[in-house]
């Protein structure tokens, strides 16, 4: 076997920190005359002799060392143990894991979660034929009582009961679900507990330590965070469950191209230090939305009377670089947005540019999303030039 060696193992450096491990990880072997970043591999196929499941690598539909880097890298971020899975979305990453849910088992998942995760749950419920509650996320007795309900309908019928979605913060209302108490109480109960944890990433919240045993990432956004790139994980601790959302992509297909894995790895190292700059710059933008007098609302985990305060301080690290707030109607938020100079009206999120969006302008939004909602990106421009925009924006 010519394979060249993957990248470091998660196992290899325990100790460092996670600020270090996105700097350090998923490098080729350090001997002389090596590359010091893992090369573009483009090769549909590979080298196997015999029995192909004694393969490293046989097809790159199933695997290829364009991913590996970068899935170990996310492994070890997310204290898996395990490496990570890419797709070619985060849409992707969340459909293959929400397929998981059994006929006659339960999906309950935020009212406000991310618009394409609701769609493509209510589009799988449908076909596979089990039940979809909605739930506000940070009202953990409705959760529980949400979890006994579902439980008691399918016992002894489906295999588990089975899956609570949790999106924490939720994108774009930035509730905050109690992460540790509703792992607990699903699991009491049998059910797989799944977590978006786009808005928070690694550095900021490890799902898994807090008993999840499912994350999903849609990689667009911070992880690769530069707003060129469509990609898509999930990361899991669970051999069982790694090998079942293995299938799922190896049998839909919907791949990651090499080039894109590429782009995300290099977009992680710079992660931390994005991550620093952006979440200084919301924490402040934050503290002046909510004490200015056009604005109705700001919510942002990062403000002291925020009710997601509390929560986000003991299960996170940061509290991330999204800030959504109110002002009175529909159209004024429509002004806003399209009065910045900076700021760019655009959907998505994570990237190194501030964006703004209202975000009732998708039809898709939940009505529940008030009308003159506008989401912030904030990104790692200077603050003042950022300010002095949204400010003349507002005026
Ligand atoms: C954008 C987003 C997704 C979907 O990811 P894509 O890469 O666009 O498919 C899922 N969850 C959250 C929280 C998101 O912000």
């Amino acid at each position: 076997m010519t394979q060249p060696e993957p990248a470091s193992s998660p196992a290899r450096h325990p100790e460092f920190a996670p600020d270090t491990i996105v700097v350090e990880t998923g490098r080729p072997q350090r001997v002389d005359g090596a590359s010091v970043n893992p090369p573009i591999d483009l090769s549909s196929t590979f080298v196997s002799a015999g029995d192909i499941s004694n393969s490293p690598y046989a097809y790159a539909r199933f695997d290829t060392p364009a991913w590996t880097p970068f899935e170990e890298a996310l492994g070890q971020l997310e204290h898996a143990g395990l490496p990570g899975l890419v797709f070619g979305s985060g849409l992707a990453a969340i459909s293959a894991v929400i397929s998981l849910v059994p006929a006659g088992g339960t999906l309950i998942i935020p009212t406000h979660s991310y618009q394409g995760a609701l769609a493509s749950a209510e589009q799988i419920a449908g076909r596979q034929n089990f039940d979809l509650v909605t739930v506000d996320i940070a009202d953990t007795e409705a959760v529980i009582a949400a979890l006994d309900e579902a439980g008691h309908a399918t016992a002894g019928e489906a295999a588990s009961p089975g899956m609570l979605w949790i999106e924490s913060p939720t994108n774009p209302m930035l509730e905050v679900a109690d992460v540790p108490a509703l792992t607990a109480a699903a699991k009491d109960r049998g059910f797989l507990v799944s977590v978006d944890n786009t808005f928070a990433t690694p550095l900021l919240q490890t799902p898994l330590d807090l008993g999840a045993d499912i994350v999903v990432h849609s990689v667009t956004k911070y992880l690769a965070g530069h707003s060129d790139v469509v990609l898509g994980a999930v990361v899991t601790s669970s051999t069982g469950l790694r090998e079942d959302l293995h299938t799922e992509r190896s049998m839909r297909g919907g791949i990651a191209g090499p080039f894109e894995v590429w782009l995300a790895l290099r977009g992680l190292r710079t992660l931390a230090v994005r991550l620093d700059r952006a979440q200084a710059n919301a924490q402040v933008i934050a503290e002046r939305l909510a004490a200015h007098p056009a604005v109705v609302e700001t919510r942002y985990p990062g403000l002291p009377n925020d009710p997601g305060h509390a929560r986000a301080s003991a299960q996170m690290n940061g509290f991330g670089a999204i800030i959504s707030f109110t002002v009175a109607t529909a159209d004024k938020a429509t002004a806003i947005a399209e009065a910045v100079r900076l700021w760019t009206p655009a959907t998505s999120l994570g990237g190194v540019e501030s964006l703004i969006e209202r975000r009732r302008r998708h039809p898709s939004e939940p009505v529940t999303v008030p009308e003159g909602l506008i989401r912030l990106s904030v990104g790692i421009e200077n603050l003042d030039d950022l300010w002095a925009d949204l400010e003349a924006a507002l005026a």
